[in-house]
């Protein structure tokens, strides 16, 4: 008798840590039965029996077995895990979608341009970079966060700086004893050291952040090749079935979720 695969079986996962990172976002490491392999960029479809699946992107480094994701309570779903503790089970499909062209960034300036929980993917980037140091020129990080409360990965920016990541923070409102910028990321491009015409850019943010994002860096003289981001969309399946994320004519979550600047243009999707 032939097997058949079912593409919707997802996987069983144990969550073995449940860490808050600042209100409404929680910072997932699950444990998985079997190796997974995955790349910066892609994302999986966690779900939660009686309530649904939701896709989030991995934030952390293939490592086999373990996989972090990053999720703000955003509404049914994402709530209802916000509810898990250490121990609870959470179910995943994935990974899914295009990764990161990463080996673009070698021999070359990296800017890493990230608003709120849009560096949730691009930390697994800055990962990415660290462990490729050595290949990578200079690396700027330029986030923006509304509020210095909900900046993501704060013990993290040492271990960033550390490795030679010049870590750019700027909030839209600033409180007491706020001493960083103030104001949206994209009035930041003056900390960026080298031509940027010369560099790569990866974006994630606000889809009006990465609007603006995409098209300052184009017109300080980046080639739209070399300026990638990646797209939210409604998803139910994941993997080009349902059509939900439907963009003129693309799947974002198999043509996507990453793109170039070039793609998005040429193929005209709506931002
Ligand atoms: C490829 C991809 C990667 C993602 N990665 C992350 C991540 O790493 N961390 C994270 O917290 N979130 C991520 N998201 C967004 C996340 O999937 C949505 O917040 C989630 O689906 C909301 O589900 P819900 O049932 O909690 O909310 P619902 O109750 O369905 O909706 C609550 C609100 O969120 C809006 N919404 C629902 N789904 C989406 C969506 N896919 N995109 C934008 N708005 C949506 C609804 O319009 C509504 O306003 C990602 C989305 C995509 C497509």
């Amino acid at each position: 008798m032939r097997s058949v695969v079912n593409i919707y079986t997802p996987l069983k996962g144990k969550i073995e840590e449940a860490r808050e990172l600042c209100p409404d976002v929680k910072l997932y490491r699950v444990r998985v039965p079997k190796e997974v392999h995955y790349y910066p960029g892609q994302f999986f479809m966690l779900s939660l029996w009686g309530y649904g699946e939701v896709p989030i992107s991995v934030c952390s480094l293939d490592d086999t077995q373990t996989l972090e994701f990053t999720v703000r309570k955003a509404g049914f779903v994402t709530s209802a895990i916000h509810q898990l503790q250490a121990g609870d089970t959470i179910w995943l499909r994935g990974p899914y979608g295009r990764r990161f062209p990463l080996e673009m960034s070698y021999h070359r300036d990296v800017v890493v341009v990230a608003g709120g929980i849009g560096l949730a993917p691009l930390r697994a980037v800055i990962q990415y970079l660290l462990k490729e140091r050595r290949k990578v020129k200079r690396v700027t990080l330029l986030y923006g966060s509304r509020t210095p409360d909900g900046l993501l990965y704060r013990e993290e920016y040492d271990t960033w700086r550390a490795s030679d990541v010049k870590v750019v923070l700027t909030v839209d409102c600033p409180s007491d004893g706020w001493r960083g910028n103030v104001g949206v990321v994209t009035t930041l491009w003056h900390q960026v050291e080298g031509e940027l015409r010369e560099a790569v850019a990866y974006v994630c943010g606000p889809p009006v952040m990465i609007k603006a994002a995409l098209t300052d860096l184009f017109l300080l003289g980046m080639p739209a090749d070399r300026i990638v981001t990646t797209l939210e969309a409604h998803m139910k399946c994941g993997v080009g079935k349902c059509g939900h994320c439907y963009n003129d004519g693309r799947f974002i979550c198999t043509d996507g979720p990453v793109f170039t600047y070039k793609e998005i243009k040429e193929w005209d999707l709506t931002l």
